[in-house]
């Protein structure tokens, strides 16, 4: 995703790069025809095409802003038409003007280069066809000079390609690190930060896949700490804390990892377990009761229910994806289970029902 963004927008960059090389080669041709380098046949049908492609290659970008056009095709062909149209005027000339060449040569090196600074590709497909074509013209008589023009552009492009590309790899690599924050920062927005299991918002993201996939029966377990009030308020709020963390571990150690445990408020908890009948629902729901009982946290509020921290748990099937329906079902067993005395388990009427 990332890999593919970057690439789309150096591609929006290139096609930027493109615009600019286009409106130097339309003005260009047009200064060519209206005042001509050299005083020879100054209107050419290369230069006449050089004209329509850019015009023609800008409204089709200014009409068509998705489609992309193809960048080393019509810098090559320009290039070429470019290198033709100093051949027609060349041979036109009745001795060889070394000046003309080297301002034809310049023109086309500076067009190159302020366009195509981060496409050396590019660069080079609209540049080579006019610089062999000078050589050629030249038959190596003025060489040096031929060359030094050449080298001083070709050289500055080199460099300035350099410093962009490691420009651009430190702002890829910025935008790599920062999706990888965001995607630390959204996942531990769905954690509980006291216990690490889901909160809602991230019971509800797993929810969302696990109805997505769709198949198989699944249940809700709601759970609630008995008598937590109680506990605070005899051994304080920090090792209340603590006994959370535990009940929570226990609550986690005793269902598959296919199973979503969530802190859903306080000190109650909601577990979806997927795909499962009944009977094993009914089974893990007792199984996390014992859990909990046997970590025998000492809780010595009432001697008459229990000397241990204990949960109640409502059990209710999840239908026709209606998880509210399911919730509200839970509830009720599990307000049931706590006037029958905490430390149990009761299933929805619903359940009872079906
Ligand atoms: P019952 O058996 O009916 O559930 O009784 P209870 O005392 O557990 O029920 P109640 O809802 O009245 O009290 C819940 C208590 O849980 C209140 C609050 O002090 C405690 N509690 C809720 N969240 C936290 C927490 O994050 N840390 C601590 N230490 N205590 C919490
Ligand atoms: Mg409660
Ligand atoms: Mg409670």
């Amino acid at each position: 995703m990332t890999a593919k963004n970057w690439r789309a927008l150096l591609k929006g960059k290139h096609q930027l790069s493109l615009r600019l090389f286009l409106i130097l080669n339309a003005f260009s041709a047009s200064f060519s025809m209206i005042s001509p380098a050299a005083n020879t046949q100054h209107i050419t049908v290369p230069i006449i095409m050089i004209l329509v492609i850019s015009v023609s290659c800008l409204g089709w970008q200014f009409l068509n802003k998705k489609q992309l056009i193809n960048i080393p095709a019509v810098s090559l062909t320009i290039g070429l038409l470019w290198a033709a149209h100093i051949y027609l005027k060349v041979t036109g000339m009745p001795h060889n003007d070394l000046s003309f060449l080297i301002i034809a040569l310049l023109a086309i090196l500076f067009i190159g280069s302020i366009s195509f600074i981060n496409n050396i590709q590019a660069f080079i497909a609209s540049c080579l066809p006019v610089t062999l074509m000078v050589f050629w013209l030249d038959q190596g008589a003025n060489w040096p000079r031929l060359f030094y023009s050449i080298a001083l552009p070709g050289f500055g492009i080199t460099i300035q390609h350099i410093i962009h590309k490691r420009h651009d790899n430190f702002t890829r690599r910025l935008m790599d690190k920062l999706l990888e924050e965001k995607e630390t920062l959204n996942d531990l927005s769905m954690l509980d930060p006291l216990t690490g299991l889901y909160n809602r918002r991230g019971f509800q993201n797993r929810l969302d896949t696990i109805l997505s996939i769709g198949s198989g029966q699944h249940y809700v377990l709601l759970l609630d700490i008995d008598h937590f009030k109680a506990y605070n308020d005899n051994y304080g709020h920090s090792m209340g804390d603590q006994a959370l963390t535990h009940v929570s571990a226990a609550i986690r150690d005793a269902v598959r990892s296919r199973d979503i445990v969530t802190r859903y408020g306080g000190e109650e908890f909601m577990v979806l377990l997927t795909d499962i009948d009944a009977e094993r629902a009914l089974q893990t729901a007792e199984r996390i009761r014992k859990r909990v009982y046997d970590l025998e946290i000492p809780h010595l509020f009432n001697e008459d229910v229990a000397t241990n921290v204990t949960i109640s748990i409502g059990l209710a099937p999840l239908e026709q994806q209606d998880i509210e329906e399911a919730l509200r079902q839970a509830d009720g067993a599990l307000y049931r289970a706590k006037r029958q005395g905490r430390n149990s388990i009761l299933v929805s009427d619903s359940l009872l029902a079906g």
